[in-house]
């Protein structure tokens, strides 16, 4: 590489976000250049459960929530856990995730996620036509599975909020579930079916087949590790790289959960948290499933995929850097077994991949304050399988100046007031 090599539009990280984004902006006809040291979609937009969302507008937190929270801190099954020696750490964020679950900020943040996930599937399908990878991914119901049928309560918050935005959304029985999933286990009694959703049965195969329709329509794919970026006079910016430096028409920002460091040098601080989730796959299960399904009581999500039955979910708070807890994983398979009583959980693969999450589980997509030409798209949480179209879309038209004809101030950083 000479010195300074000078580049059209680059996208910084090749995770699903990253990708949708650089196929967004090489539709408008612009020449891109995806930037990661890793190979494409290896990272949290590999292992997830591979939920199509279309649906989703419930915050991650919601009032009250506080109060599960010791209970499932020491419950070894339980969704949630903290390597105590990093609450120093995440004390602020969870100090700012529980004041984003107070009611009267739902409704904006329920809004605000339903517009970005709402198009996935159409803009997935779009993407995907004429790979030869259409079928990667199904029409799918999102199966709510309860053992307490006194639980799937229509007029609990969560449900109103889904319901008040007209997400078609029905109750059953146990008898009825059993007919949609038949080797769901007859403990469980109750079901609410979200309709009209998609899932994938291979999240990590989607990010590739799409990399390689990026590179085969003349995107470029870089290897490298981005250490800074720096606004240039004349709008450009400067990318100082592992392999050299850079320059670019406009940087799209999609590293994840890393991509708080390259905002620091900039005196920026943004609530960006790793939330380290886990799979456990069974790749001889014996059973199949039709839909995704929420298994409520442990709150995680499995599904039939390629590779087998995917158990994918939990939050873990330790840090970007600290290794995997494999325990977590492997905690998945008795409520798996209790939900499918005949599978086989001998083969097992485990995985840990990191949420990037902002407290009110909205994602940073725009311009970023005091850095001119860098546009964030990153900070999607549970939901970046699902939103990365759409922030794809919305990032393509802000890099060439056009205002989206949505309103996306809910996902401008400025809300943290930190800026
Ligand atoms: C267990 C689990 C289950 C989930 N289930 C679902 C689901 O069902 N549905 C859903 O919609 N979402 C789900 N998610 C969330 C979803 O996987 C993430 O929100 C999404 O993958 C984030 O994508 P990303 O592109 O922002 O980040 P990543 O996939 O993390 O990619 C970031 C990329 O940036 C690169 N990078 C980092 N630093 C640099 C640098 N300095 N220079 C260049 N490149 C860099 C990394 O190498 C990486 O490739 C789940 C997540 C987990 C962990």
């Amino acid at each position: 590489m000479s010195e300074t090599t000078s580049l059209g539009y680059a996208v910084v990280g090749a995770g699903i976000v990253g990708i949708c984004s650089a196929l967004s902006l090489q539709e408008r006809g612009l020449a891109v250049t995806l930037i990661d040291p890793n190979p494409p979609a290896e990272a949290a937009s590999y292992g997830n459960a591979g939920v199509l969302s279309t649906w989703s507008c419930v915050p991650q937190s919601m009032p009250g929530l506080w109060k599960n929270v010791p209970q499932w801190l020491f419950d070894p099954e339980g969704p949630v856990a903290l390597r105590w020696a990093y609450l120093p750490k995440f004390l602020p964020w969870m100090t700012q995730f529980f004041a984003a679950g107070k009611a009267e900020r739902i409704p904006a943040i329920a809004d605000a996620m339903l517009q970005l996930n709402r198009p996935t599937l159409d803009l997935y399908r779009r993407f995907l036509a004429g790979t030869g990878h259409e079928d990667l991914i199904r029409d799918s119901m999102y199966v709510f599975a309860y053992r307490d049928p006194d639980k799937a309560n229509l007029d609990n918050l969560e449900w109103r909020i889904r319901t008040d935005r007209g997400v078609p959304v029905e109750k059953i029985d146990g008898n009825a579930l059993h007919d949609i999933e038949p080797d769901i286990s007859a403990d469980y009694k109750a079901a609410i079916l979200v309709k009209d959703q998609g899932r994938t049965i291979d999240p990590g195969a989607i990010g590739k087949v799409l990399t390689e329709k990026f590179l085969s329509a003349g995107g470029a794919l870089l290897q490298a590790r981005v250490q800074s970026l720096k606004p240039l006079d004349g709008g450009r910016v400067e990318l100082q790289t592992d392999t050299g430096i850079l320059t670019a028409e406009r940087v799209i920002l999609s590293a994840g959960p890393w991509s708080a460091a390259l905002l620091k040098s900039h005196g920026l601080k943004v609530p960006l948290e790793s939330e380290r989730g886990y799979h456990l796959i069974f790749s001889d299960p014996g059973v199949t499933l039709n839909n995704s399904i929420m298994v409520t009581d442990s709150k995680f999500a499995v599904s039939s995929m390629r590779m087998g039955l995917r158990c994918a979910g939990t939050a873990e708070f330790a840090g970007l850097d600290y290794p995997p807890d494999y325990r977590r994983a492997h905690a998945l398979a008795g409520p798996a077994k209790r939900l499918l009583p005949k599978l086989n959980t001998e083969t097992r693969e485990v995985w840990m991949g990191q949420r990037p999450s902002f407290p009110d589980t909205l994602p940073a997509i725009g311009n970023i304050p005091g850095l001119p030409g860098v546009i964030a798209a990153f900070g999607h949480g549970h939901l970046g399988l699902t939103a990365a179209p759409m922030t794809g879309k919305i990032v393509a038209g802000l890099a060439i100046g056009e205002t989206p004809n949505i309103d996306i101030k809910a996902y401008s950083l400025e809300r943290f007031g930190n800026t």
